[in-house]
């Protein structure tokens, strides 16, 4: 719980189980984040993804308290494609899946029956669908998920990034975890990507295929875009529009 003059917040591992007990009747959603354990080039640290699912979380939360809570982020995601980089942690698919619908299933049986699921890891994004598919026609909740703030702030991209393929450990990754979570940045690191010339050129990439491919394929230091023109200014208002934006549906999705 935030101290003092802070915004207060609902976060699952700073509370007691007396405080939830206390809260609960207020809740109408719980908000999970979900990240990865994965290499982010020369200089994001392992923890990137969670982290920046977490503190976008605990923002969300406290613009909602007391009606919000959220919970123990979910710290390793579906990474199998960085796993030639040392260090990388992965689940598969199917173990994601069952460990995002347990803890739905865990948060039902206290009384909560909303769940909305902030990810930090494209690599997760199949997995959420299912999942929210599931929770919604098996246990009869209601659940959604977003990458956010990414994928609200597709216009404010555009005019920032100058790179040719962007989406880890990229200015626009780099700059977003400056503002919310700057430890996670090593600066004195910061390294433009060193996308493979073979990668930007596949035919495949032109027409929007998805092939499947490892990272290294994709990229030397496993860093897209250039994270040397970071900017913390543009990610205060990538994070503060992508808040903004999705605080109407919140509240919608918590009446329903
Ligand atoms: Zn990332």
């Amino acid at each position: 719980m935030s101290s003092n003059n802070q915004p207060k917040v609902l976060y699952l591992p700073d509370l007691t189980w007396p405080e939830v007990k206390a809260a609960l009747p207020d809740i109408k959603v719980a908000i999970i984040p979900v990240g990865s354990s994965e290499q982010h080039g020369p200089h994001g640290k392992f923890q990137t993804d969670y982290a920046a699912a977490r503190e976008f979380s605990i923002r969300l939360g406290k613009a909602l308290y007391p009606n919000a809570l959220v919970t123990t982020p979910v710290a390793i995601g579906i990474s199998e494609h960085h796993i030639h980089f040392p260090g990388t942690l992965s689940l598969r698919a199917s173990t994601l899946i069952d460990v995002l619908m347990d803890i739905a299933a865990s948060l039902e049986k206290h009384g909560i029956k909303k769940f909305f699921f902030v990810n930090g890891h494209g690599g997760n994004e199949p997995a959420l669908t299912i999942a929210t598919n599931r929770i919604k026609h098996e246990m009869g909740c209601n659940a959604a998920w977003g990458t956010l703030p990414w994928d609200l702030i597709g216009d404010l991209s555009k005019g920032f990034v100058k790179s040719p393929m962007t989406g880890h450990s990229c200015e626009r990754e780099i700059s977003i975890m400056l503002y919310l979570w700057p430890d996670g940045v090593k600066k004195d690191a910061l390294t433009p990507g060193k996308i493979r010339k073979q990668a930007l050129e596949t035919l495949g990439r032109k027409l929007g295929v998805r092939e499947a491919s490892f990272f290294d394929e994709v990229t030397e230091n496993g860093a897209l875009g250039d994270a040397t023109k970071a900017s913390v200014e543009w990610g205060k208002k990538a994070v503060e529009a992508g808040l903004e934006r999705i605080l109407p549906y919140m509240k919608e999705f918590m009446e329903r």
